[in-house]
Parts: C-alpha cells; structure tokens; sequence
C-alpha cells in the first residue's frame, strides 16, 4: 500500500458546522440546518446482532451507506475466449463453487436479508466484445430486486474490440487517454448500459481506480454527476485524483461529486480501504462507530462480485472464501443493527447538496491491536 504523507491535512473539525460551503439551497432549509448541527449522539454502535430498531428516536440523521459492489471480468484472467464469456461471468460475477454460489446474486440476497441496498458498478466496455446478452442478463438481476446499475470501465477490453473505439490507443487505467478519449469511452459504456435495460445511470467508477481530473470532466460531458473512483491506497499510483490534502467524504470536483470509497489508516499507519478483503469484522465496527461520532456525512464500502470466491482456471472447481463470507454477513448485521445511525442508500437517492463536507475531516484510524488481529484472521483465511 501506498504510503502517503497527513502532515498537511486539516485538522479535525465538527461537519456540523461546515454549512457555509453547501450553497444557498441548503441554507434554505432550516429542517436540515437544524438536524445537521446537532452533534452526533456519542453512544457506540451494537456490534453483531442480526435485529432491526424497531425505533429511531435520536436527534440527528443517520448517516447514508453506499454498500458498492463492483462486477466485472477481466480481458487476461478470465479464459473468456473459450465460450464467449461465459465461464468467466459463471466465475467471476455469479461466483459459482462447489459449495454453490457466492457472487453477485448471492451478495444481493445478504444484503436483501438485512433491508440493505446495493449500488452494482457493472463492467460495461466487454460488452462490445462478448455481445450484450450478458449485460442484460446482470442489469435485469440488479434492477428487477431494487438495486442500482452504476457504470464501470476496464480499458483492458479496448484491444479486443470489434471496431476501434479510440484509434490504436492502449491503457490500463482511464487516464492513459485523453479526456476526449475517456468520453467516447465512457459514451460507449453508457450506451451498453442502455442497450441492456438500464435505468437512468449517475455514478462512474473507474477501473483500477485509474481516475483523474480528465476522467471527471469527461464524466460530466458524458452526463454522470458523480464519481466514485477515489481510492486512496493507490493514490499518486493508478489513481491520479488529488492526494495533498487526501480526500475522505462527499466534495464537489471539476462538475461532478467525488465521493471516495471510504478508507483509514490502521494501527501501522497505513492506509486501507473500507473493502471487504481488506477489513476485519471489528475494523469495519470501529470505523462505522468513528464515522458516526465523528459526524461523517457519507460511508462508501466496497467488494467485488468475486471477492467470496478463490479463483481457479476452469478445470478445477472454485471454492468459498469463507472468511469474506463470513465478513459480509456480519457487515450486513451490523449495518442492520444501528439502522438509526447508519442508512443504506443508492448513489441516485442521496441528496447531494446534504453529503457534501467542507473542512474534510481527519482520517479515521484504527488502533494497532485491530491490525494484528486482522493479520491473524487474514493468516487464518487462507486455509479456512
Ligand atoms: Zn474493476
């Protein structure tokens, strides 16, 4: 993980009194205003048990949850060629094992179970190579149970397609191509989308976090007004978005709302992601607590569609990760047991206006006795 410096981040300060920077409309509305400068209760979340509030009765908002699961199969992994992709969406989306399935569909249902919602960042350029069966296949599964298609870019699948999108022009990460360049790109993905049933599209995700200013301003001529590349374990590496001071809540950027997946530093200093291979069950509890005394005003976590599974080539069957599995259970759990404090929302249901933080407040870190405990849990993964 990249080691990126905090000497000049701001100081910490409460985001309940950071209104000045959210514009006249949400001066305008004294509900919020009063909800939102109320401090945070500073009573801890209840960690594990699988049982809604059954009331919400504090004084403030709870805070909105963007559980994002990004889905897709890569041009060089995924044996694609053999079957028209086939095996590799059996793999790689729907995660089928020997003990069943662990992937999208799967993911969907735990968190259904929970009253959770799901935004799904759909690989959308292998469409122009594999045909849009596929696309409509996972767009119909996302839509039809109540969850939200965001759009998700690989620029790997570019050397495969049928028709040359940009020239002969290569990359691996959105921001090895100009902005006109990363347009079309983000046009033709779009237009896949649409081709496969999807509903109206707001967030942008780029693949391998390879995002920078370029990749949102082509993201507003393309229509999208928010990203969520943000990633900041490979900030000043693939990610190109701005490290000094580093990002972590909602903040407006050449047009569109950045919204970073969220992150901290553990007990090393170093920087994780709020992911689900990243993270121990008591980290993910630690963060949410902090997040929510702390007043954050927007949480981003992510997984992947294949994040459940240990991948194999396809003569031998696939297994179940079952730490991660187990990981995203309590996850759900959780979120579900501190439904007054913690709200699972779409990118398309936010008000953004609402989310948006000025100061950014300081990193959340987690205490070193969680990072050895995760080392351990990690160690014991491989073999469980
Ligand atoms: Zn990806």
């Amino acid at each position: 993980m990249n080691e990126v410096s905090l000497a000049d981040q701001q100081a910490a300060k409460p985001l309940n009194k950071s209104l000045t920077a959210h514009g006249p409309e949400a001066c305008a509305s004294p509900v919020k205003k009063t909800i939102a400068n109320q401090p945070r209760a500073r009573e801890k979340i209840r960690p594990g048990a699988a049982q809604y509030s059954s009331k919400v009765s504090l004084p403030v908002e709870p805070v909105p949850v963007i559980l994002t699961i990004d889905a897709e199969v890569a041009p060089h992994t995924s044996d694609w060629k053999r079957d028209r992709g086939r095996f590799a969406i059996d793999r790689d989306i729907f995660g089928i094992t020997d003990r069943g399935e662990r992937g999208l569909r799967y993911q969907l249902e735990v968190i259904e179970q929970h009253g959770l919602k799901a935004v799904v960042f759909l690989e959308a350029l292998s469409t122009s190579v594999v045909g849009t069966d596929l696309l409509k296949e996972l767009v119909t599964l996302v839509q039809l149970r109540g969850h939200e298609v965001a759009l998700h870019i690989h620029t790997e699948w570019l050397p495969y397609l049928p028709r040359p999108l940009v020239g002969d022009r290569r990359g691996r990460y959105m921001h090895d191509f100009s902005e006109d360049d990363q347009r079309r790109i983000m046009d033709q993905g779009l237009e896949n989308l649409s081709r496969a049933g999807a509903e109206r599209v707001v967030a942008f995700r780029a693949g391998n976090a390879g995002a920078s200013l370029e990749t949102l301003r082509a993201a507003l001529r393309s229509g999208i007004r928010i990203d969520s590349s943000y990633f900041a374990p490979f900030l000043n590496r693939s990610c190109r978005l701005p490290s000094h001071p580093e990002i972590s809540q909602a903040i407006p950027l050449e047009g569109v709302i950045e919204i970073p997946i969220t992150w901290f530093r553990d007990g090393l200093g170093r920087i994780r992601p709020a992911q689900l291979c990243a993270c121990s069950v008591g980290e993910f509890e630690h963060l949410l607590g902090r997040a929510w005394t702390d007043g954050w005003r927007i949480i981003t976590l992510l997984l992947h569609s294949f994040e459940l599974v240990r991948r194999y080539s396809p003569e031998r069957p696939q297994t179940v990760v079952r730490l991660h599995e187990r990981r995203l259970l309590r996850l759900c759990q959780l979120l579900a047991a501190n439904a007054e404090k913690f709200v699972s929302k779409t990118f398309g249901e936010l008000d953004t206006e609402n989310i948006l933080a000025d100061p950014q407040p300081s990193c959340l870190r987690s205490p070193l006795g969680q990072t050895i405990w995760r080392y351990l849990e990690q160690a014991t993964g491989r073999v469980w």
